[in-house]
């Protein structure tokens, strides 16, 4: 007799399901036999304008180093960042993308004894790492779609050690108000830890981009993440980082791998941040796109949900899963959110304007296809 090794993983693993990440735009080509670069992917919130010449010319550089062991500190990158988010170096912790971030952070402060709380709809990744050490996750029911803070302070028990917030949310794209952050941060009592995760931030309209460096000071139990992923355009090299007190980041730094950001993303991600121009094309590009792709929706007769980020939950209905199949036969890859409890939205990442064309375009001749099937 074998051993039953999936009874061995502890009891978190055991109800986990692995995160969804979007359609590989090769595994589609692959399964319909379609030429890769006639599909468009508007499913993983990338950034639609290609890497950064600057942060490419850094990666090729550092290829030539590509022996050594990467700056277990990353030295130069801290400094730049630090220079730019107006904080000491010492403040900032690395992570391979800012998912390790978030899951250094649940594994440093929560254990089986602990609950951590998030909200309904609220980013994937949080249940997960929360199950994943053996903690109790509290989900709380969303308002409008977005964060009901007043419910989530309210959540908070002696046992709670963790709170996720992701602002503006993925995949809802609700976006939550300074004021309202500062009353939520004064209720939390300090020994709750309350991560902000801004991997949205830059795309923010009214300049409010970096309100919450400031109150850094104020509430030393607020954790700030960041990433390269989305406006900076470097999904690919998996670069992330918090913003914390010293005393905060000097823990998180125990805990994550000493080399979790290799030496090609550390030199594409310093290099990217004196590459001022590529943040506002990706920031014109997303205001476009979003515009153009709430317009487009309305013209369909399609409810969406407001967004503040890269990305929109367009409202398709109860043949949601058929219109997302739909899509991907047309050679165009969303998002499917059942998995959120959305069962009828999809959510659509901004693309270029032509891309934004193909989805409105084949969004369109799904829904007649769904009439067309309604009305037999
Ligand atoms: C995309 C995303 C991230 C960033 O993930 P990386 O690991 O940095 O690529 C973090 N939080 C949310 C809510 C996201 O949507």
């Amino acid at each position: 007799m074998s051993c039953d090794f999936q009874a061995l993983a502890v009891a978190g693993v055991r109800a986990l399901s692995p995160y969804q990440p979007g359609k590989p735009i090769e595994e589609l080509a692959r399964e319909l036999g379609l030429d890769p670069a006639g599909i468009v992917k508007l499913a993983s919130n990338e950034n639609p304008l290609g890497p950064s010449p600057k942060a490419l010319e850094a990666a090729r550089s550092a290829l030539a180093d590509l022996c050594r062991y990467p700056d277990g500190n990353g030295f130069a990158l801290k400094a730049r960042l630090a220079e730019r988010l107006n904080v000491t170096p010492a403040q900032l912790t690395l992570g391979n993308g800012s998912n390790d971030v978030l899951e250094v952070i649940a594994r440093c402060f929560a254990d089986s004894s602990s609950e951590v709380v998030f909200s309904q709809y609220a980013f994937a990744v949080y249940p997960i790492v929360t199950q994943a050490i053996g903690a109790k996750g509290i989900s709380v029911p969303a308002k409008d779609w977005g964060h009901d803070l007043d419910a989530m302070a309210a959540a908070v028990t002696e046992r709670t050690r963790l709170i996720f917030i992701a602002n503006p949310n993925n995949p809802t794209g609700t976006v939550l108000g300074r004021e309202a952050i500062e009353v939520f941060l004064q209720a939390v009592p300090e020994r709750v830890l309350v991560v902000l995760d801004e991997a949205y931030c830059e795309f923010l309209e009214d300049g409010s981009q970096d309100d919450s460096l400031g109150w850094l000071s104020r509430y030393p139990n607020l954790i700030i993440t960041r990433t390269f992923s989305k406006a900076w355009g470097l999904a690919a090299l998996r670069v992330g980082y918090s913003i914390s007190s010293a005393e905060i980041a000097d823990v998180l730094n125990r805990v994550r791998q000493p080399f979790n950001v290799d030496s090609i993303a550390l030199a594409a991600a310093t290099a990217v941040l004196d590459d001022q121009d590529y943040l506002e094309r990706s920031q014109q590009v997303n205001s476009a796109g979003l515009r153009q792709l709430s317009d487009g929706f309305r013209s369909l007769g399609l409810n969406f949900i407001p967004s503040a980020g890269n990305f929109i939950a367009v409202e398709v209905g109860a043949n949601a899963a058929a219109i997302y199949q739909s899509l991907l036969r047309q050679g165009v890859i969303v998002r499917p959110v059942a998995g959120y409890g959305m069962p009828e939205h999809l959510r659509v990442s901004v693309g270029l304007a032509t891309e934004n064309d193909r989805l409105l375009a084949a969004m369109a001749e799904a829904l007649r296809e769904q009439g067309d099937v309604r009305s037999d």
